[in-house]
């Protein structure tokens, strides 16, 4: 059986490296943290996954958390009235078809990393550096790097044409709570657009509580524009600080979230997160100081702003797209053209994801706005608009397009 090495044990890495290995492989992954480092560490991410990043889970039987998780039901939009007196200028929430889930990245990242270690996969702890990946390659037929937004994601080529941005378009503050109330009508992400300013997001999870038992919990989000009102976290450093900020906020620019979460609690000291992503697409291949060729995966090649809740289910169809080639591969070399192939299988529907994402960056042009207008009067049109959540290419191409925008609440207008 042919050798594969991973280096980074994230979404995208641990589901690759767990998919190859029950397909036989000899896998080796590099992980810079043990599992237990993992739990007790900080939280990285709101991490909801939509059905078909799901499913890809849930076909290598890794949805080990799953009937545990509150399911994510639906989407809840709003934006708030311009004087901020406690009404919304536009709502609208629609059931998903499937749910979704957010299990804490440190359950499952720990958990994934202990079954590859107990099925007997070799892992490498330690922070791989260009060289450290140069002698890992010489033994393996393909090495792979899903470092997510880690350093070694340099070794690839910045893409241009597809990164818009060079600097981050959000600054972001998270914090996981518990003692919340639930939404009333069902479960869901609640994204609150406050024009100008950002945008604040609300979702259940699972996470495990410092006793060690799993609880649910409410993750809560907030992505500020650089320079606006909701940027003020750059000089904190407490978590109590963290949420007594971010609590404020709430109550100023979404009092209706507000009122659920008032007297939450952080979930654990490591329950709180700030920082800054800027979304950048990077070329898929690159060469070691020996010749040899890396290929890229996951939020390495291709990271977004978390606005759209989209790169742990991105890192994980790229996953399930790469573990497909490679079974495909059989025998033949993984060479330069096929792994260039390999991520364009991926990027065929990962570019309307960036596509998507950066476009909700900037502010609403006039027909998307027509569409969220409509979305609140027509149940079809609210529920297509928030099932495009699961598959990004449904929201082209009215996105970009005020006749297709128009033809696409008529379209929808009639259908519940
Ligand atoms: C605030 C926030 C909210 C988010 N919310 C969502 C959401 O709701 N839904 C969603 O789908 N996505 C969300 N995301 C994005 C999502 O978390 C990432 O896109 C996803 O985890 C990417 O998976 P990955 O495997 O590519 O990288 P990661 O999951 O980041 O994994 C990379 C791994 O590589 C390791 N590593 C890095 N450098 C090295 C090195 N040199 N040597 C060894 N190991 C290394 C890291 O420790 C890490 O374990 C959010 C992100 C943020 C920041």
């Amino acid at each position: 059986m042919r050798k594969i090495a991973i280096v980074g044990a994230g979404q995208a890495g641990l589901q690759l490296a767990l998919g190859l290995q029950d397909q036989g492989y000899t896998v080796t992954l590099v992980s810079e943290r043990t599992p237990e480092q993992i739990e007790t560490g900080r939280v990285m991410s709101t991490q909801a996954l939509f059905h078909d990043a799901c499913l890809t889970e849930r076909q290598l039987n890794l949805n080990f958390w799953e009937e545990m998780c509150p399911p994510v039901e639906g989407i809840a939009f709003s934006v708030p009235h311009p004087d901020l007196n406690g009404d919304k200028a536009v709502a609208f929430a629609a059931r998903l078809d499937h749910p979704a889930y957010s299990v804490d990245q440190r359950v499952k990242f720990a958990g994934w990393l202990r079954v590859f270690k107990e099925r007997g996969g070799t892992v490498i702890l330690e922070q791989a550096d260009v060289q450290s990946v140069d002698q890992l390659s010489e033994g393996h037929d393909l090495t792979v790097i899903a470092t997510g937004k880690g350093e070694l994601g340099r070794l690839f080529a910045r893409d241009d044409v597809h990164s818009p941005y060079r600097a981050p378009q959000r600054h972001l503050a998270l914090a996981y709570l518990k003692n919340t109330v639930p939404r009333p009508e069902h479960s869901a992400v609640s994204f609150n657009l406050i024009p100008g300013a950002g945008e604040c997001f609300l979702l259940p999870g699972l996470t495990r509580s410092p006793d060690g038992s799993l609880q649910p919990y409410e993750n809560v989000l907030i992505e500020a524009v650089p320079g606006g009102p909701l940027d003020v976290f750059e000089n904190i450093t407490s978590p109590d600080e963290l949420l007594s900020t971010m609590l404020q906020l709430m109550q100023t620019f979404c009092p209706w979230e507000y009122e659920r979460i008032k007297d939450g609690e952080l979930t654990d000291p490591q329950a709180t997160l700030t920082g800054r992503v800027t979304p950048q697409v990077r070329r898929p291949v690159a060469a070691l100081p020996s010749g040899r060729l890396v290929l890229g995966l996951g939020d390495t090649l291709v990271v977004n702003d978390p606005i759209t809740g989209q790169g742990a289910g991105s890192a994980a169809r790229a996953a399930a797209t790469y573990l497909e080639s490679i079974l495909r591969r059989a025998e033949r070399p993984f060479n330069r053209s096929w792994m260039q192939d390999t991520f364009g299988a991926y990027w065929d529907h990962a570019r309307f994801t960036t596509a998507w994402t950066n476009a909700m960056l900037g502010p609403p042009p006039p027909h998307v706005l027509a569409v969220l207008t409509a979305a609140q009067t027509q149940p079809g049109v609210a529920h297509a608009f928030v099932n495009a959540f699961n598959h990004p290419p449904h929201f082209f191409p009215w996105l970009t397009s005020p006749e297709e925008a128009a033809a696409f609440v008529d379209r929808h207008s009639t259908s519940a």
